[in-house]
């Protein structure tokens, strides 16, 4: 499932008419997928972070396919991250394709830079919250202040709204809004085709970080980022997909067994977390050490975004309470459930179905 794919699904994709293009990013992660739909309206599926590098291999990656920049008349956005987004506004101005992306999200893509500027403000004082010291908040600042140039504002055309068909020559592309991972992360089901394009919504060789991030709707909730992912992710599981294909990595075969994986690495990871809160009430930033010990600075807030995630479960399942102490949060015990007994975080988590 997560090994290399085999021939015969290269050739189902390139039956569909979509090429991957591998794109560079400075980023941890490594390369970003591309998809390009070669329909009418030719169509270009993310773009890659805003750098020249990136132009220059999405330019010769295209002219290798035959194809240039100018030609791409629709540009897809799948999420509001900038690995995926930074060079959607070059390639829209250039070529005057139409920008599609979720109705949601076109107020933070239209201010890109603001919103990611309060994002980072706002993961600063959740991150203090949460017990983490002023200097690894502030060197984590510097550090995705300096990445936010790899971001850039996006003026969607064409919003497009969860469960719209959005029709091409050859094909009807579903538009699925799936949460979690950010919140704005859309999917495009090829039904006929049975072709999921997921972007970062499921990728085959890493669990996508639920990262903590403000609601789209402008509120002060916060977003519970894993629990939010999980009920996406169960609906993805119904599909009846043959091929899904991620921002990263190969493409997925097998999907709901992979799902079904994942849920039960969530059970684990909370189950763990319980049994080191049973211990004594400690803060997000002391759990995140103890599970994975002195992580980079750069890992901090997604390390944090993780532990968050996996109490969430274990608050909303009546076993944990957040105590407030002077600003400082510590997640404390309030069940004697032993941590192996814990039961079903995931409603029907483990059960293979789709
Ligand atoms: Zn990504």
């Amino acid at each position: 499932m997560t090994d290399p794919v085999g021939e015969s699904v290269w050739k189902r994709i390139d039956e569909a008419a979509i090429k991957v293009l591998r794109i560079p990013t400075p980023f941890q992660v490594g390369r970003v997928n591309c998809y390009l739909v070669e329909d009418d309206p030719l169509t270009l599926i993310d773009a890659g972070p805003n750098s020249g590098k990136a132009l220059d291999e999405l330019e010769h990656q295209l002219q290798a396919l035959g194809h240039s920049v100018e030609e791409i008349q629709l540009v897809i956005v799948t999420h509001q991250h900038i690995d995926h987004l930074g060079l959607v506004d070059i390639i829209a101005r250039r070529s005057g394709a139409e920008v599609a992306a979720l109705d949601l999200a076109v107020d933070f893509l239209a201010n890109f830079g603001e919103d990611a500027e309060r994002d980072d403000r706002e993961a600063a004082d959740l991150m203090r919250r949460h017990g983490i010291s002023e200097d690894v908040v502030t060197a984590l600042q510097q550090v995705t202040g300096s990445f936010r140039a790899w971001g850039s504002k996006v003026t969607v055309t064409r919003p497009v709204s969860d469960g719209e068909l959005m029709q091409l020559r050859d094909r009807a592309l579903a538009v699925q809004y799936r949460p979690g991972h950010s919140p704005s992360d859309t999917c495009f089901w090829d039904a006929d085709r049975r072709i999921l394009i997921a972007a970062d919504h499921l990728i085959g060789h890493i669990s996508s970080n639920p990262l903590i991030s403000r609601p789209l709707d402008g509120s002060d909730r916060r977003r519970q980022a894993l629990v939010e992912y999980i009920g996406s992710l169960q609906k993805t599981r119904e599909l009846p997909a043959e091929v899904v294909l991620s921002g990263h990595g190969e493409p997925i075969t097998g999907h709901a067994e992979l799902i079904t994986q994942r849920f039960a690495l969530h059970q684990r990871r909370a189950a763990k977390l319980y049994g080191l809160i049973s211990e004594r009430p400690q803060t997000g930033h002391e759990l995140a050490q103890r599970l994975w010990g002195d992580v980079a600075v750069t890992q901090a807030f997604l390390t944090l975004s993780e532990v968050i995630g996996h109490v969430d479960l274990l608050i909303n399942a009546g076993h944990v309470r957040e105590l407030d102490e002077d600003g400082v949060l510590r997640f404390e015990a309030i069940s004697t459930t032993p941590a192996d007994e814990l039961g079903d975080l995931i409603p029907g988590g483990s059960q293979v179905t789709g």
